[in-house]
C-alpha cells in the first residue's frame, strides 16, 4: 500500500465510523524525519565540496613564499605541504633552530600539535556518533501501536547507553586535550 492508498483507506475507515490505523500519524512524522535527513545529507555534501575546493587551493604554488625560488622538486612539494616553504628554506630554518638550541622544542611542539589535532578529531567523531544515535527512530513502520512503544522503549534505553559511553569517552579525551594544550603553552617557541 502506498502513502496515497493509506490515506484513502484511513479516510474510509473514519467515514465508516471506525478509527484510522494509528501508524498513519507515526508515518507522517517519519516523513518529516526523512526530509530532515535529506537536508542534512545535502548540507554535508556541500561542505565536502567546499573542502575539496579548499584542497585544490592548497596545491603547491610555483614559487616559495619565503625565498621566491621556483619550487620544482618533489622535496619542495613535500616540504611546502608540511611547512609552507621550499626544502632549502626549511633546512635553513631547522639549522637555525639547532644553532639556537630550540630544535628539540620545535620538534616536540610538532608532535604535540599532531596529538592535539588527533584528539580533536576523536572528540568530534564521538559527538557525531552521539548525535546520530540520539536521532529519533526512523523505522517506525510496524503495524500496531504496541510495537512502536516497544521500539521507542528500546531506543530510549539505547540513548541512555550512548549518553553514558560518550560522556565517559569525552571526559577522558578532554582531560588529555587539556594536558596537551598545557604542554604546548609551556613551550616558549
Ligand atoms: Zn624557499
Amino acid at each position: 500500500m502506498n502513502e496515497h492508498q493509506r490515506h484513502v483507506k484511513a479516510r474510509q475507515d473514519i467515514l465508516k465510523g471506525g478509527t484510522a490505523e494509528k501508524r498513519i500519524f507515526v508515518h507522517m512524522e517519519d516523513l518529516e524525519e526523512k526530509k530532515k535527513r535529506e537536508e542534512e545529507i545535502k548540507t554535508e555534501r556541500e561542505k565536502k565540496n567546499e573542502r575539496m575546493d579548499a584542497l585544490k587551493d592548497a596545491k603547491t604554488p610555483w614559487f616559495c613564499p619565503e625565498c621566491d625560488k621556483v619550487m620544482k622538486s618533489r622535496l619542495d612539494d613535500k616540504m611546502y605541504r608540511l611547512h609552507n616553504q621550499c626544502f632549502d628554506c626549511q633546512v635553513r630554518f631547522e639549522n637555525k633552530l639547532r644553532i639556537e638550541g630550540k630544535y628539540d622544542e620545535w620538534e616536540q611542539k610538532k608532535v604535540l600539535n599532531n596529538q592535539l589535532s588527533y584528539i580533536k578529531d576523536q572528540i568530534e567523531s564521538i559527538e557525531d556518533w552521539k548525535d546520530e544515535a540520539s536521532k529519533p527512530l526512523e523505522v517506525f513502520d510496524q503495524v500496531g501501536i504496541q510495537d512502536v512503544e516497544l521500539q521507542t522503549e528500546k531506543w530510549s534505553q539505547n540513548i541512555d547507553q550512548v549518553e553514558k559511553l560518550s560522556k565517559e569517552a569525552l571526559e577522558d579525551l578532554n582531560k588529555i586535550k587539556e594536558d596537551v594544550e598545557e604542554k604546548l603553552n609551556s613551550l616558549v617557541i
